[in-house]
């Protein structure tokens, strides 16, 4: 019973990172907190599921990153944190590119083998106006040949929109490298928790009550009334009833495959970086996981191939994916 009567001092509306840590914080002060969540689990995206012994991340890879100490030792005490490399490969047509754009990039685009001749092709082929767009931003980095192959269709599939129609913010932090470095992150801290994400949020749980596959706003008036003040992580245009129109977002929408073979890929992520493709990535949550070479190929694989719920096209889309993984033998 919170103070002032009623059964709790917080509701958390969702389970994920933010709503967790509050929970978690609010508890060790001596606050009560409710936790609800639509979905059946707690992580939010960052969930992970045990399927024959791989952590699925079910809502996308999730790489934890940062170069704060605090933070890093903040989520060491919920989990142990194995040190992991990110590598990302892209493929254009089944031609392989290393990404981000680094050495190794430019020799599989353009075969050259120092920094200078590397600078010299961007040089020879970059926008030299006013940058007004993303594919100009893009072409100012990278210059054509690379835009073309590795940037243009992965991001209109992203975003749904030309590359002349969004802005050059999207792809100013991207990193180019002219170092054989294809380590995807820079941050200080870089690691992957020891028997997957959800453990930490069943830890930072502890000692708050919690509701799951229930949505807020079918039974707001119950749920504002049982508590004293509520903590909202949700779609922030629907906490205000869509009063200003509703915001862009991009959903994303997952198939999961289960294979036999020990290794699809041989690398965590894969990224389609052409516009015919209909998925945007491929995950092999195996590669993700901490356990060594021998053990990994004693379990069943599991492959997520993620795609930008494009609402137009999905019926096309989900016709295509279905034809994809048919075609891979289980
Ligand atoms: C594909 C993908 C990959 C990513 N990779 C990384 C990465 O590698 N590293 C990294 O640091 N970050 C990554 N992120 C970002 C990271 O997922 C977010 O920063 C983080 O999950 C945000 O946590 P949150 O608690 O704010 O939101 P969420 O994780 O979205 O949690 C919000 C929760 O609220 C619930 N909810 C919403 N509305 C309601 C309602 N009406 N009623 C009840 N419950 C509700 C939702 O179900 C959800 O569980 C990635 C994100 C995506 C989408």
């Amino acid at each position: 019973m919170s103070v002032n009567g009623t059964k709790y001092d917080y509701l958390i509306v969702g389970a994920g990172v933010y709503g967790s840590v509050c929970a978690h914080e609010l508890t060790k002060r001596g606050k009560t907190c409710l936790v609800i969540d639509k979905r059946d689990v707690i992580g939010g995206n960052c969930y992970t599921e045990n399927v024959n012994g791989i952590h699925v991340h079910k809502y996308g890879a999730h790489i934890f990153h940062t170069n704060d100490k605090k933070l890093w030792d903040y989520v060491n005490q919920f989990a142990e944190f194995k040190q992991y490399t990110h590598n990302v490969i892209a493929n254009y047509k089944g031609k392989m590119f290393t990404l981000p754009f680094n050495m190794w990039t430019f020799n599989q685009i353009w075969g050259v083998n120092t920094p200078e001749d590397a600078k010299e092709f961007i040089e020879s082929q970059k926008f030299r106006g006013n940058v007004n767009n993303l594919e100009q931003q893009a072409i100012s980095m990278v210059g054509v040949d690379i835009y073309e192959k590795l940037i243009k269709g992965y991001t209109e599939k992203q975003w749904n929109k030309p590359c002349s129609e969004l802005p050059p913010s999207i792809i100013k932090r991207l990193p180019v490298r002219f170092s054989w470095d294809s380590n995807y992150f820079n941050d200080k801290f870089v690691g992957m928790p020891v028997g997957g994400y959800t453990q930490i949020f069943e830890k930072m749980l502890e000692g708050s009550d919690v509701e799951l596959g229930v949505d807020y706003f079918d039974n707001k008036e119950y749920y504002d009334s049982i508590a004293e003040q509520v903590i909202y992580t949700g779609p922030i245009d629907k906490f205000f009833g869509y009063e200003h129109g509703q915001l862009e977002y991009r959903s994303l929408r997952w198939e999961t495959v289960t294979k036999s073979e020990d290794n699809f890929q041989g690398v965590p992520v894969m990224n389609y970086t052409d516009s015919q493709t209909p998925y945007t990535r491929i995950l092999e949550h195996k590669w993700f996981d901490t356990k060594t070479k021998k053990e990994l190929s004693l379990v069943l694989n599991t492959l997520t191939i993620m795609m930008v719920q494009m609402n137009h096209t999905i019926q096309l889309e989900t016709k295509r994916i279905q034809k994809f993984t048919n075609s891979i033998t289980i």
